[in-house]
């Protein structure tokens, strides 16, 4: 019960997600705002200020970008395809970013067809999610497994396993809280975009993982029924 009741206070309206996402914008854009009166009270070009305030429009960027994705009207449109071209084009996507990490990806795709009514750019951007971190928790490169099989009762299950960093268990019921990152130029929007996407279609997201081992994320989502086409 105290889980449910977790999970729903999670589930914050896009309008309180807003205040939070202006909040984190306000930081970068003050330092901004700083740096370039500084260059204009010295009139110096300080090639460190600029490159700080690059790094910080990045961030601004990065975050309104993942709102976005959120805040779009739900004009979504929800079509049948098989999850495992989805993940395909997404790993094309980032292969040559994985391989400059020093990081292949290894695939275990289901013979069968996967078929499930999904909003193809959604579904993509929770597997870039996933990816991302998988790739951001392995500096030192190594091998991504990624598993598409049928699972129990009409799912799929989409797995995806790094050598990376692990996650410490303190940290992981606080996976999915809006801005919560262990990373120094990360937004702690990803996990939480991602569970939402996964929600509105029916599936759930589970994580697992171990210090220095590596971690584990399951996407569960309902297969179509085969043999329904036309309904
Ligand atoms: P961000 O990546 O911007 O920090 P996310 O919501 O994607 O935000 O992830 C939140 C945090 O969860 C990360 O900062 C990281 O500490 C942790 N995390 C997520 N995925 C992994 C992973 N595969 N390995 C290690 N840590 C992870
Ligand atoms: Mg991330």
């Amino acid at each position: 019960m105290e889980e449910l009741l977790r999970r729903s206070e999670k589930l914050t309206t896009v309008g309180q997600l807003a205040a939070g996402v202006a909040h984190e914008i306000r930081n970068p854009l003050t330092t901004l705002r700083g740096f370039l009166q500084l260059q204009l009270e010295t009139s110096k070009f300080n090639s460190r200020h600029v490159d700080i305030m690059l790094s910080e429009l990045d961030r601004i960027n990065l975050i309104v970008g993942e709102f976005l994705i959120l805040a779009k009207p739900q004009a979504t449109r929800f079509e049948e395809k098989d999850v495992r071209f989805i993940f395909g084009d997404v790993i094309s996507l980032l292969d040559s970013q994985a391989h400059l990490c020093d990081i292949v990806f290894e695939t275990d795709f289901s013979t069968d067809s996967c078929l499930i009514s999904c909003e193809e750019n959604q579904l993509k951007q929770v597997f870039i999610n996933v990816i991302k971190n998988a790739i951001e928790a392995m500096p030192q490169g190594g091998v991504i497994q990624v598993e598409i099989k049928r699972g129990r009762s009409g799912h799929v299950l989409v797995s995806i396993t790094d050598e990376g960093i692990g996650i410490p268990e303190d940290i992981i019921p606080k996976l999915g809280d809006p801005f919560f990152t262990g990373k120094d130029t990360g937004t702690g929007l990803g996990i939480m975009v991602s569970q939402r996407i996964i929600q509105s279609h029916y599936g759930t997201m589970d994580i697992v993982s171990k210090v220095n081992v590596g971690t584990k994320v399951t996407i569960s989502l309902p297969l179509l029924m085969e043999g329904h086409g036309d309904l």
